[in-house]
């Protein structure tokens, strides 16, 4: 039975990097009908702020990332991490090192000397007719793990293959300090093992602890779970992603107006292809999902395409939807939404040349502005006095025939004929006097959306 996690530490700004580290988990349980978890690695006090917690899981419902269990905190799991210490103490597969920070200093910059790489000498590990130095008196020690001397780690990492470390490269990890907390590798090790975990899907950042915790996990008696360590996401500028260069956090796309569906489509694909498909559903991306259609190389952060995705999803999302999910933005603009048009009339019209939530809002606004008050001047300088009567013969053309789109555009057309003019001679009078403008979606659809009488009443003042 399949069982993934996605385990953050909650330690400031999360990216759309991060997200994708728990899409894949989430994609790959579901795909094979197994179970999700999400852990929050919090051990680390000063780092971890419930603010970051709070945008993670808002950040994975939003993409409707469900879990089957969690979130866990680690900090509400010191104590089994405490029980596991003592049990590898009583089993001799870790020991209490004494040596200072004194003591290691030196030593690091001996072997610095030595040009040999820093590592711990492995003075107070016990060894069969080895004599340890005396305990020194006051100091509280250092719990290490054994590892296991010669030989090496090897692990089949399911995106970049094989994987071989020497374990003379590897020292006696700590695993607790000397206030006896825990460290961060030996919390991981006891969660993936606790927790059942099958699949290990996470940044490539953690390959140099996987030989370590894999080392730590066979000393438990665990079977090592399977790794999958991702390329890094790169922003546009090829850099590693962090806010200092400008990334947006997860609450900031939402913010922008991002649909979830268009991020998490995207996402998706930021290290991971289904042949040349560009968009899919969610459905169809877990049914595709498999970890060797995972890239190789870091993939990189392209805010056009994101963009451009967000409009394919704003283009042919439904009105009704789109518009409950405009309303917020819509608000915030100062628009009242239950006085004016329809607003889902309203956002069907818009909703063909929006890029995001916000440029749907943006071009609703008209709808909702009160009639243009115009005064004589104004109308004398906006509506040439020559096209006055197709004025008036299009206000009782629009009087006379049915309120659809289909219906109003031949109504234009009639009076273009009778009158010999052109479009746009026609369509700029009837924009500045339905809104003081010129700029607005096709005439026939804005009339539909205004509706008749409005549309006829504010033609009705400038003729
Ligand atoms: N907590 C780690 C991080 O946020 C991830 C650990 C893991 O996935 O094993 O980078």
């Amino acid at each position: 039975h399949i069982r993934t996690r996605f385990a953050p530490s909650p330690t400031g700004f999360i990216h759309l990097g991060n997200l994708r580290s728990a899409l894949y988990p989430w994609a790959f349980a579901r795909h094979n009908q197994g179970d999700f978890i999400l852990r929050i690695e919090d051990t680390d006090l000063e780092r971890s702020t419930q603010e970051a917690v709070d945008v993670i899981i808002e950040g994975m419902a939003w993409l409707g990332l469900d879990l089957d269990e969690g979130p866990i905190y680690q900090m509400q799991r010191i104590d089994r991490y405490r029980a596991v210490v003592k049990q590898m103490l009583d089993a001799g597969l870790a020991y209490p090192c004494y040596m200072s920070e004194d003591e290691l200093n030196k030593l690091r910059d001996q072997q610095m000397v030595n040009k040999e790489k820093p590592r711990y000498n492995g003075l107070w590990r016990p060894e069969p007719g080895k004599t340890l130095p005396a305990i020194p008196e006051g100091v509280l020690p250092v719990i290490r793990f054994k590892n296991p001397i010669g030989g090496s780690v090897i692990w089949e990492d399911a995106v970049k293959g094989k994987i071989e470390i020497s374990n003379d490269e590897l020292d006696d990890l700590v695993i607790a300090r000397p206030d006896g907390t825990p460290t961060y590798n030996f919390c991981v090790v006891v969660d993936d093992l606790d927790m059942n975990i099958t699949h290990v899907i996470r940044g490539d950042d953690h390959v140099n602890n996987t030989p370590r915790q894999i080392n730590i996990m066979k000393a438990l008696d665990g079977v090592p779970p399977v790794y999958a360590h991702l390329p890094t996401v790169l922003n546009d500028l090829g850099e590693k992603m962090s806010k200092r260069n400008g990334a947006m956090s997860v609450r900031d796309y939402q913010k922008a107006g991002y649909l979830p569906e268009a991020i998490l489509n995207y996402l998706a694909r930021l290290g991971w292809s289904h042949g040349d498909a560009e968009i899919f559903t969610k459905e169809q991306f877990v049914n595709w999902f498999e970890l060797d259609s995972l890239g190789r190389s870091p993939a990189q952060h392209n805010p056009e395409k994101l963009l451009w995705l967000n409009h394919q999803y704003i283009q042919n999302a439904d009105s009704a939807a789109l518009a409950e999910a405009t309303k917020p933005f819509a608000h915030e603009l100062g628009i009242n939404t239950e006085n004016g048009p329809d607003f889902v009339q309203v956002v069907a019209l818009l909703k063909d040349r929006a890029n995001t939530l916000i440029e749907i809002a943006e071009g609703a606004k008209l709808f909702y502005l009160p009639a243009p008050a115009h005064n004589a001047e104004q109308i004398a300088a906006n509506i040439p006095q020559e096209i006055v009567p197709a004025l008036q013969d299009l206000i009782e053309a629009i009087k006379n025939t049915e309120h659809t789109k289909a219906a109003y555009g031949a109504a234009f057309k009639e009076v273009l004929a009778k009158h010999q003019i052109k479009m746009p001679a026609l369509a700029m009078p009837v924009r500045y006097a339905l809104f003081a403008t010129t700029q607005t979606p096709a005439i026939d659809s804005v009339l539909v959306v205004l509706g008749k009488d409005e549309a006829v009443k504010r033609l009705s003042k400038v003729v």
